[in-house]
């Protein structure tokens, strides 16, 4: 990010970005969903982003998603939970959020499927892969989402339109390339062994952060979230994100 630039410049370019990278391996640019993950920021700043056409919001705690929301009342909006769901504030998180990305164990889906079954609607979710592995993230490894996903697409009242992933921290984005591609193999098998919809569903791939979401744009990804190219490094508030990028020296 250039701290010099102006909020509007930054969305603008990350935009050019984003259509330069589809537009590179033939995808349609409007493909791709820019999120923009506002967790941490004051609302002040989601408002500012709004007047500047931003319209989907990724944000990783619950309350703080639905307290800015509440507070804005923007017309037009998307907000999308991209944090890891306790499932005691499922009914938080479905008053204040269009659709779950982060969903990270058969438990989790059943709970959000029974909660919406009782709302009489239905609920769009994407089911976390920690694809690499890490320890320290959540999400479901690629065997376990295989094995699973038949069931979770069999819940009532959930609609899976497919996978989220969080890569790993790395020197060059370059080094995540085969993540991103490993998570669309895995959706491209689910979608003909799990189906989910009509046309056979799976369609989101939501992957790719500052980071590294030209490289996730050209694997495929639908939905890529976006904070500190955005919106520059986050507050302190977020220490244990903001130390992962410590500990790599970026
Ligand atoms: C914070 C966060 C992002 C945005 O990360 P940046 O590196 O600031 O773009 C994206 N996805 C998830 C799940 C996050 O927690």
């Amino acid at each position: 990010m250039n701290p010099a630039a102006t909020l509007s410049e930054r969305i603008r370019l990350a935009q050019a970005r984003i259509v330069t990278a589809a537009l590179r391996i033939g995808r349609s640019p409007t493909e791709v969903t820019l999120v923009a993950v506002t967790k941490t920021l004051p609302a002040s700043v989601v408002a500012e982003a709004y007047q500047l056409g931003l319209t989907v919001f990724g944000e990783n705690r619950v309350q703080e998603g639905a307290a800015k929301r509440a507070e804005l009342n923007l017309a037009g909006t998307r907000w999308e939970l991209i944090g890891h769901l306790q499932t005691n504030k499922v009914a938080a998180a479905l008053a204040s959020f269009e659709r779950i990305q982060s969903v990270d164990s058969l438990r989790l889906a059943q709970a959000i499927s029974e909660r919406a079954a009782s709302l009489g609607r239905d609920v769009a979710v994407l089911l976390e892969v920690n694809v690499a592995g890490e320890a320290s993230k959540s999400g479901f490894s690629p065997d376990e989402i295989i094995a699973a996903a038949p069931r979770i697409v069999a819940l009532p009242r959930l609609r899976v339109e497919g996978l989220m992933t969080v890569a790993p921290i790395v020197e060059h984005a370059e080094d995540v390339r085969p993540i991103f591609a490993q998570l669309r193999a895995v959706r491209d098998r689910l979608r003909s062994e799990a189906p989910s919809g009509l046309d056979g569903g799976w369609a989101e791939l939501s992957m790719g952060m500052s980071d590294d979401f030209e490289v996730a744009v050209e694997e495929g990804a639908t939905l890529v979230r976006l904070g500190r190219v955005l919106f520059g490094e986050r507050p302190a508030a977020d220490a244990r994100y903001t130390a992962r990028h410590i500990d790599v020296g970026q």
